[in-house]
Formats: C-alpha cells, structure tokens, sequence
C-alpha cells in the first residue's frame, strides 16, 4: 500500500547536512517527494510503500548527522500523487523567522581524512569544510544563512567546488563555507617584516613553533597566542606579555590520543572532547608536574583537540618536525581585553608576545572564545558559554515579549529571547574594561538582528553601579533590576523549565545584596512569584576591600577574630608567620574603626581565607586561585561543623567551629589536603542540613544549586549528594555556567515570569 506523510523536522537542522541527508535516506527506501528548509526547520513529503516509509521515518533521526539536533518530528498524512523521484527544493524566499543560525562546529572525521591525504586536492588546506562541520556563526552577518550573507561571499566558487556544492548527494552540497585551495582562503604569514603566503605560510609557521617561539594564530572565532607547551622560556614570555603570572592556559593536541597522553580521558569526556562543539575540558593531569609553567599548582589542565583544519595541518607539520608537545593556545588578547579578531588588530594589541601572526582572509565576523566544559554530578558543564554552543538556542518552559537581560560585569554574557527560546551571547568578558562594553554593544545589535527581535524589556544587575547596568539603560525599553543570586538560582530554574516552589542555594563571590550589603551565600526561597532570603552565611568585613581578594590573609583576619574573640592572636596568630606582623596590626585597626571594611557573607571570601588557613597560599594572582589549588590538594579529612544561628533576617550559618578546626588542623601539622577536604565535606554537609530545615518549613523538595564557588566540582558532588540523601531533588546548570557566565539567563527568567522580591 502506497502512503505520502508530510514531516516537520525542528531544532538544529539547517546548515548541518539535514537536506543531503533525509534525499539519501528517500533514496535508499526508494520514496518519491521532496525535502526543503524553511521557516519552522525541515519539511519533508515522503510517498512510498507503507514499510519504506516507516523505515525512513526510523531512520531519520537514529542515523541523523552528527552535528544536527532534532527536538521534534511531527507528520501527517496526506493523499498520495503517484510521485516517484526525490528533490531537494529551494528554501522559501522569507527569511526564516524561526530558523536556528547553527554553531561553529569542529572539524569532521570525513574533511580530516582528506586535510591528511597527500592525493587530496585539499591535502593540508587549512579551509576545508563541509555540511558537517566548518565556521557557521562566526562568518555569519545576516540570515538566511546562505554564502551572501557570509564572510565567504567575496569568494567565487570554482567549477569542482561548485560541482561539490551543487550535488544533492556531495557531503558539500550547499556548504556555505565551501572552498579549496584554487579558489578559497589562503593563510599570511607575517614574521620579522616578511611575508609569505598559502603553504609556504603554514610550514615556516610550523617550524618557528617547533623552535619553541610564541606566535598569534588567527583561528576560527578569534586569535589564539601558541606555544610549545614543553618550552618554558617560550611560556613565560606569553606570561609576561599578558601580565598573568599563574593563571592556567590551555592546550591543544592533535587528536585523543594525544590528550590521553597527558590526562585521564573517560569516556564521556572523550565524546565531548571529540563532539562538533570541541570544547576545552578540564581532564585530570596524569601527571601535575608535567609542563610546569602551563597549570601550575592545579591537578587539573584545560585541554582540547585540534577544532579546526588549520590547526590540524598544523599538528601534521610540527609532528613531521619531531615536534610532538602540545601546544599553549590561549586567547588573542591581553588580559582581560575582547580576542583579537584580524590581523592589524593583533599586531597592533599583541607587540611583545607573538614572534610571528598566521593571519588568512576569511573575515571573522562574530568573535567567538572557546568554550570551557568539566564533568561534575555525572553531566559536562560549561565555565565559559562560546563557540559551539554560540547561538544555540535554549528552549524556555514559557515564552513572552522579547527580554534583552545584560548579565553581570564578571564574565559578563547577555541573553536575548524570542518567543519560547533564550539566545545567550558568547563570552563576553570583564565589562569593567571598555573595549569589552564595546563588544557587547556591538554583539547586542549584531544578534537582535540576526533573530529580529526588538526586546520590550531590559534586565540588569541590581548593582547600580555595574557597567552592565549603565548599558541597560543605553538600550530602549521597560528596565527590570534582578538581584545577582536571585538570578543566578533562577538560571537553573529557567533550564529546568521549574514552575514550582524551590530553594535556590548561591555560593559566590560577591553579588549586590537586595539590603545594599555584599551576598554570596544565599539560600533563596521561591514560591508563586515570590522569592525571599531564608538564610545565608554570617556577614564578616573585607579589610581593604579589593585588596582582600588578593591577599588572601586579609578575610582570614576578621573570621578568627570571630571565632576566637579577644585571644585570637594566642590562638590562631601562629598561622600568620609569612605576613607582616605590621600588616597585620593595619588590618585591625582598619576593622577597629571600620575603615574601607565593606561587610560581605561571599562564600568564596570565605574559601581564600581557608586557602590562607590551610596554607595553601597567601597571596593570588587570579580570582579563585586559592581556592582552586585547594579543591586540587583535597584528599581524606573529616566535616568541619557550621553552626545554624538565629538571625534578625533569617538563618545564619556560622563557620566559626569549622575555622577553629582548621585553625587546630594547621598548628597540629596536619597537611592542607586533609584542611581543604575538611572544608569541603563540612560545608556540603551543613548546607544540606539546613537546606532541609528550610525546605521543610516552606513545604518544598527542590533545590537549585549556583554561583561560580559550584564550579569545585569537589564541593557541588559533596554537596548533591548530601542533599540528595535528605530527600531534596538537586538541579544543576547544564546549558550555562554557573558562574556569572549563565546569570542573564535567570534574569530573562526573572522578567518573562514575573517574580519580585516577597515584602
Ligand atoms: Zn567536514
Ligand atoms: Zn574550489
Ligand atoms: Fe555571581
């Protein structure tokens, strides 16, 4: 029996080899009709025999290509036309309002086979693409996403690429970004005032890295700064050049081989590690002193594979040169500054670190960073939201009027939504550097056009003084004040699609508090569209202010104080052996008079200062420095004990027992692995507790864990599974960090929903 089905495919479907693949499959089960992009995503009409079609259907989404998503596929029967050969038709001539601009994806298997195949006639061509893989959003300018609206339009298909892209059965067919060497991109090499171009460009490149100099690579959604990764001379130049003396980079190798050379790879990491989105993960070190300088201190290295065919072809070359390290390849940019996006840019901002720039014509339209994942409680997480996931949309449990939602000023991110989707920017960066707050204007105006969509409403930190907020208030439209941690626990929410009551647990840096005070240990409790503080740490002063988050002696000052009363110096004074006794005397006399001491209750002011107590370290170079080569060290221990208070405005959870322990731990010689686990497990356990006081009081069973403290991957385990265990139900951010990262996403939540402060 003959049938004819129209199917709707939606998600990401467009410019990832959906069409080539559903005339492949109608082609094997012998089926007649056609297939088209549109509007909604893909719709299909399919006649044949009642089994081929069942079959195709099957088919459809068990043998999808890899770079596709498919969020539903809906058919309906139509009667049948006696069709019999399969076509692929044009795309309506609207642009697409709901179409979804694809992610940057990673080199495929398919192109890299042929980049390394000296028969190729792409052999090392650091351009090729195909429908599975390539530049998509960082070439983008306008949709339809067809190759006029991309950086590529300048470049005039030759006949073989043309034949490629015009054959329904080519893996190019319709490659945008299509391109070989007779008529697409080529690579620049500019290095001590010469020039050179294509693969003469490409192998001095490869030889001046194999030689151990730093050069600027212009990459897929920016400039990377690459080194040898076994070249410490080369190493410290990149520190100096970009004034970070400790702060880990990343490395990239060729392949997983490579990166399980150096790290433990599992093997859900290496699907990610391997996936289109390529991100750099967190892997455990195999072995922690393995290429000092990179990660120092930290059992952890951010690693990633070879995303792109430029820098597999290089890999090829440095590897023919005996040249088998990774390579260093951090951001294009100094400190905290937007990535570089073309050549006058980098040499211009990049003088004293780069030897050499391999620069190529293919213009970045959209900067993109890379994206930054770790596995924690069983899932990949994201630490920095960028290529690959850059604009993916993602799907709201409800929609509403257009939000634009400006994020926070650390790490900042925007969100904009459309309908039921919310669009996070790519990492934008620290708004308090200008060059940024351009870039996110810039990324504003680029992406509400890309989506069309003019938000009605514009959501801001409550930080009145937030660059974030001023540009709130550069935009038009309804101007909506969300507090930081409210946000931050409403990112999980919004990813959840939570509606009912919940407990948000915040543990963060800082975050402008709804009473004008510093929070960063919040347990929020949501109901209807209500949300008020239950509980939070006890509030201590941060002697000197910013230089509290440098010198991380400073909050320890203050908490034993507390914990001790009057005889804190016969107690805990010992610990202060490497600091100024002067200095210290400063301090208290600053806490004394209550000079330049704001209050906070930042859960990460509180892990710098057990970082000090554990000696760990005393002073940092980059935020969470101390902390991080805790979580690295911890190992055994015990639970300190957080005592529960009665409060004025609720619960307040005193860590004076668990400094006086570790203060006990410390001057006993216990080491400050045995301290930091204490720590981890002590706080995990009694934030559980109390969450289950709070969440019984309240008549609730859900908690939302957030903030950028949840990033210890030790502490979020401990801490769920403590949960878990009193019968709460955990949820965790998956689609955005849980840093300041994901915070615009629950500020668009915020909005969309309606919620406001209880009273
Ligand atoms: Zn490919
Ligand atoms: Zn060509
Ligand atoms: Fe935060």
């Amino acid at each position: 029996m003959t049938v004819r089905k129209r199917i709707l495919v939606k998600g990401v479907v467009q410019g990832v080899g959906f069409r080539p693949h559903v005339y492949k499959l109608a082609a094997r089960h012998a089926l007649g009709g056609w297939v088209r992009n549109d509007a909604a995503g893909v719709t299909i009409e399919a006649e044949g025999a009642i089994s081929a079609v069942k079959a195709f259907l099957r088919d459809l989404s068990a043998l999808k290509p890899a770079a596709s998503r498919i969020d539903s596929v809906v058919s309906s029967d139509l009667p049948s036309s006696g069709e019999k050969g399969f076509r692929i038709t044009r795309s309506g001539g609207r642009a697409p309002a709901a179409a979804i601009i694809p992610a940057d994806l990673a080199l495929c298997p398919d192109c890299r086979r042929e980049l390394l195949d000296p028969s190729d006639r792409r052999y090392l061509y650091p351009f090729t693409n195909c429908t599975n893989c390539g530049p998509r959003y960082t070439i983008v300018k306008s949709v339809p996403y067809d190759r006029p609206a991309t950086t590529m339009a300048s470049f005039d298909m030759c006949p073989s690429c043309r034949a490629e892209y015009s054959d329904p059965l080519d893996r190019r067919f319709h490659a945008q970004p299509d391109a070989c060497p007779d008529c697409g991109p080529l690579v620049t090499l500019s290095a001590g005032g010469r020039e050179l171009r294509g693969p003469a460009a490409l192998e001095t490149a490869a030889a001046l890295l194999a030689a151990g100099r730093a050069g600027a690579l212009q990459s897929l959604g920016g400039f990377h700064l690459a080194c040898r990764a076994d070249r410490p001379a080369a190493l410290a130049r990149l520190r100096r050049a970009k004034d970070r003396p400790h702060k880990p980079f990343a490395v990239m190798v060729p392949d997983l081989a490579a990166a399980r050379r150096v790290c433990r790879v599992s093997p859900a990491e290496a699907a990610e590690l391997a996936s289109p989105r390529a991100p750099v993960m967190m892997l455990l070190r195999r072995d922690a002193s393995a290429f000092p300088g990179v990660a120092p201190g930290l059992s952890r290295l951010g690693v990633m594979l070879a995303y792109t065919p430029l820098h597999a072809a290089l890999f090829r070359l440095l590897s023919a040169k005996g040249c088998v390290a990774p390579l260093v390849m951090t951001s294009g940019n100094l400190r905290d500054e937007p990535i570089c996006r073309d050549a006058a840019e980098a040499a211009a901002r990049l003088p004293d670190a780069a030897s050499f720039i391999l620069y190529h014509d293919r213009p970045i339209h959209n900067r993109v960073d890379d994206s930054v994942a770790y596995f924690a409680a069983g899932e990949a997480r994201l630490a920095r939201r960028a290529r690959g996931h850059v604009p993916e949309a993602i799907k709201l449990a409800s929609g509403g009027r257009s939000v634009l939602a400006c994020g926070a000023d650390l790490k900042n991110a925007f969100c904009l939504t459309r309908g039921e989707e919310a669009f996070m920017s790519q990492h934008i960066g620290d708004m308090s550097e200008p060059l940024n707050r351009d870039f996110m204007r810039e990324t504003a105006r680029k992406l509400s056009g890309l989506l069309k969509v003019k938000p009605s409403a514009v959501a801001h930190d409550l930080h009145p003084d937030y660059a974030s907020t001023s540009e709130a208030f550069s935009f038009p439209g309804r101007k909506v004040a969300v507090q930081h941690h409210a946000a931050h626990a409403l990112s999980v929410a919004a990813e959840h699609g939570l509606d009912g009551p919940f407990l948000g647990v915040v543990f963060d840096g800082t975050g402008y508090g709804a009473d004008g005070r510093t929070w960063g240990s919040e347990f929020l409790s949501f109901s209807g569209r209500r949300w008020r503080r239950a509980a939070h740490m006890r509030y201590f002063r941060l002697p000197g202010g910013d230089a509290a988050a440098r010198e991380l002696w400073r909050p320890a000052v203050p908490l034993l104080r507390a914990a001790f009363g009057e005889g804190w110096r016969r107690e805990a004074g010992g610990i202060f052996s490497g600091v100024s006794a002067s200095a210290v005397r400063t301090v208290e006399r600053m806490l004394d008079a209550g000079v330049n001491s704001p209050e906070t209750c930042g859960m990460g002011r509180l892990f710098d200062a057990f970082s000090f107590i554990a000696g760990v370290r005393t002073e940092a170079t980059y935020e969470a420095q101390g902390p991080m080569e805790m979580e690295s060290l911890a190992r055994g221990g015990r639970a300190y004990r957080f005592e529960v208070l009665d409060g004025d405005g609720g619960l307040l959870l005193d860590p004076s027992p668990a400094l006086r322990a570790a203060v006990a731990d410390r001057l006993a010689g216990r080491g400050a692995g045995h301290i930091a686990a204490s720590l981890h497990k002590g706080l995990a356990a009694s934030a559980a507790r109390l969450a289950a006081r709070i969440a019984a009081s309240d008549g609730l069973d859900t908690v939302c864990l957030s903030g950028g403290v949840f990033q210890n991957r030790a502490l979020l385990e401990l801490t769920v599974d403590a949960m878990e265990r009193r019968g709460l139900r955990v949820l965790l951010n998956r689609r955005v960090p849980a840093n300041d990262g994901g915070i615009a996403l629950g500020q668009a939540w915020y909005v969309l929903k309606g919620y406001s402060p209880a009273e």
